[in-house]
């Protein structure tokens, strides 16, 4: 299968086929470099919450916005808890935890809108971004699932959410970005405990056993994402994972690769306004 995400600019990938099929859609992920940041946030961090110096989260932000034609004055971003609410949200939300965290949704975890003109963002380092389109019915969303938010079922929660409003999960395509490598993730049992409902008999596991280490796995967030989307309806060929791994390229910020001490890229989709479509 063909990556879903190409290098835009040294600061970020896009979600290729949909930039070009698609007019006036800009999804993708942005990396750790062009910024303003120092030290561990060295240098496009765009957390408020790790420490870093607020102006330079700030300038960062901005010139991001900049560089996607997308003006932080439009970006909708949300404190992000590791849990599964997912908030519908419109242009009256505009600049909400664009330029500060306070005045970002509390307690959301996945965005999806229906409107245009609106960037919707979320922060990872390492954590998985989820991306939904529904070319149909002109609605796009995004979803952040860690392991928490993962075996909570976010990504099902979203496609959920959409059916009740006549969006068929076959009408739904979904892009799983850049994130933590299977060879990069080890958990304990406690997570694979927590897995095994989304994993059937037939799945071919997510997951591997460590050598010489009892209790300890590797998992792929990533697959086990895509299998949770396969178990919420949508077909096999809706549904593409990206190769890019978080922790394994210097081009991102890692948590566990940087020990906790690092910065966030920002996931985002949006639809431009007066682009005809
Ligand atoms: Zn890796």
């Amino acid at each position: 299968m063909t990556e879903p995400f190409v290098s835009a600019h040294n600061s970020f990938y896009i979600i290729k086929d949909w930039h070009e099929t698609v007019p006036g859609l800009v999804a993708g992920f942005s990396t750790k470099m062009g910024g303003k940041s120092t030290g561990d946030f060295d240098s496009l961090n765009t957390g408020f919450h790790v420490n870093d110096r607020l102006g330079d989260v700030i300038a960062n932000r901005q010139k991001l916005g900049e560089l996607l034609s997308f003006p932080a004055e439009a970006w909708i971003g949300a404190c992000q808890t590791h849990e599964n609410r997912i908030a519908c949200v419109t242009k009256s939300d505009s600049g909400r935890g664009a330029l500060s965290y306070d005045s970002s949704l509390p307690d959301t975890d996945g965005l999806y809108t229906d409107e245009k003109g609106i960037l919707l963002t979320l922060c990872y380092a390492d954590c998985v971004p989820l991306y939904f389109l529904s070319k149909k019915h002109g609605r796009i969303g995004t979803a952040h699932a860690g392991w928490k938010g993962t075996v909570l079922g976010i990504g099902a929660n979203l496609v959920e959410q959409w059916k009740k409003d006549g969006i068929e999960p076959q009408e739904i395509e979904a892009v799983i970005g850049p994130s933590i490598c299977k060879g990069c993730y080890k958990v304990d049992s406690r997570v694979i405990d927590a897995a095994q409902r989304w994993i059937s008999d037939l799945d071919s596991p997510p997951f591997s056993p460590v050598a010489g280490e009892a209790g300890q796995f590797h998992l792929s967030l990533q697959e086990l994402n895509k299998l949770i989307l396969l178990k919420a309806g949508l077909p096999l060929e809706n549904v593409r994972v990206t190769k890019w791994c978080t922790s394994c390229s210097a081009e991102f910020f890692s948590h566990r690769r940087d020990q906790g001490k690092t910065g966030r890229m920002l996931g985002f989709i949006g639809w431009k306004e007066g682009v005809s479509t």
